[in-house]
């Protein structure tokens, strides 16, 4: 059962194919992509658009229940809703929706989602929990589709729409650049969901060859790079990723992609305490970064059993900023979301094996 095509896998050119075998005419694929990506439809039943017998035949041509919820989770003040989601071979996997108020937020009432892209990551940073569970497999297009879907679906029945997703969760998007970028595609497409390019955030470990092919394709996705270490021998050791990409490939890759495409990049940081918060930390990433369009992103770490690194403190945090600052570099300093339901990284997937 478990080998019919996920519905979410098809392109619309595979929808048409599957309808043409079915001798139905070629209007009906573009019927049941708007079910699915404008009505945010997942059942067969539910497509009142097309006869009766289709839909059975839609049912047993193909599955609806790839990625199943299996455990959500809202923070206690409502604003992050996490869920757990089983896919077909029983990996699991999760997605994130953070809720930002307007009055309080001048993002204007953002929904952001923060999808996985991979069950598990092969890449290792020792500071991370998905890192620390090792690689499962590859999500196929399908099922990261998907988790954009089912959230659409949910948020739609409350009158609100996905406005922002970022490939911040499980995984490396760009270890599974084919399936992250078809997925994109689709969620981009006019005839379906229609998700706007620059609404798009892909966050990676720092792999320069893909970050050279991803600005050769000038799309408008955003692209945010993990750095966390300014110096090659801080970040060897906690991102063994440096060892094949280090700093300068990594650096001079994003020079590239600034000049393809005149797009800022964000880098990330996770201000761990005594390791990358100090002034002179900041003083040597100001001087590394100097030149290149960008903004440092920074949050406290969050912890995780597997590191005995800590989250900076306020005062650390705010001195890192300003140093930054002081050097030209734009630098926010981002509030961990979602702590007292483990929405930082993995963490509720680790807690369910
Ligand atoms: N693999 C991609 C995207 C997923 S991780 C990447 O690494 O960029 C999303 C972000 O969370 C990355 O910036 C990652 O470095 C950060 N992260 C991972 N574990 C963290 C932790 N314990 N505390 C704070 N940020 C963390
Ligand atoms: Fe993978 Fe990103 Fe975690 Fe590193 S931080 S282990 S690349 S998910």
């Amino acid at each position: 059962m478990n080998d019919k095509p996920f519905i979410y896998d098809l392109e619309h050119s595979d929808m048409m194919s599957l309808l043409e075998e079915l001798g139905e005419p070629a209007y009906r694929a573009d019927q049941i992509w708007q079910g699915l990506y404008q009505q945010y439809w997942n059942t067969p039943d539910e497509f009142s658009n097309l006869p009766k017998t289709l839909r059975e035949q839609l049912g047993q041509a193909l599955q609806f229940e790839a990625l199943k919820p299996i455990k959500y989770l809202d923070s206690s003040d409502g604003q992050t809703r996490k869920t757990l989601f089983q896919l077909h071979d029983k990996r699991l996997i999760e997605a994130v929706l953070m809720k930002y108020d307007p009055s309080t937020h001048k993002g204007q009432g953002r929904r952001t989602l923060c999808i996985s892209s991979q069950a598990g990551c092969a890449m290792g940073c020792v500071f991370c929990a998905t890192g620390q569970m090792g690689f499962m497999r590859h999500l196929t297009s399908g099922e990261i589709v998907a988790q954009v879907m089912y959230y659409a679906r949910m948020l739609h029945t409350e009158d609100e729409n996905v406005t922002n997703i970022v490939l911040m969760g499980m995984g490396e998007p760009f270890h599974n650049y084919d399936n992250v970028m078809a997925a994109i595609d689709r969620l981009n497409d006019s005839d379906g969901y229609n998700f706007g390019a620059r609404r798009f955030t892909i966050s990676t470990v720092g792999l320069a060859s893909k970050i050279r092919q991803f600005a050769d394709e000038k799309r408008q996705v955003n692209l945010a790079i993990s750095l966390h270490a300014a110096e090659d021998e801080e970040r060897d050791k906690i991102m063994p990723v440096n060892k094949r990409n280090n700093i300068s490939k990594l650096l001079e890759a994003c020079h590239y992609y600034v000049d393809q495409t005149s797009r800022r990049i964000t880098f990330e940081w996770a201000l761990i305490s005594g390791v990358n918060d100090t002034e002179e930390v900041a003083r040597k990433l100001a001087s590394r970064l100097k030149g290149l369009m960008c903004h440092v992103n920074a949050i406290p770490l969050n912890p995780t059993t597997g590191y005995e690194g800590h989250a900076t403190n306020r005062q650390s945090a705010a001195k890192f900023k300003a140093t930054l600052e002081q050097a030209g570099i734009p630098c926010t300093i981002r509030m961990r979301r979602g702590i007292d339901i483990q929405a930082g990284c993995g963490q509720l997937a680790v807690s369910s094996f």
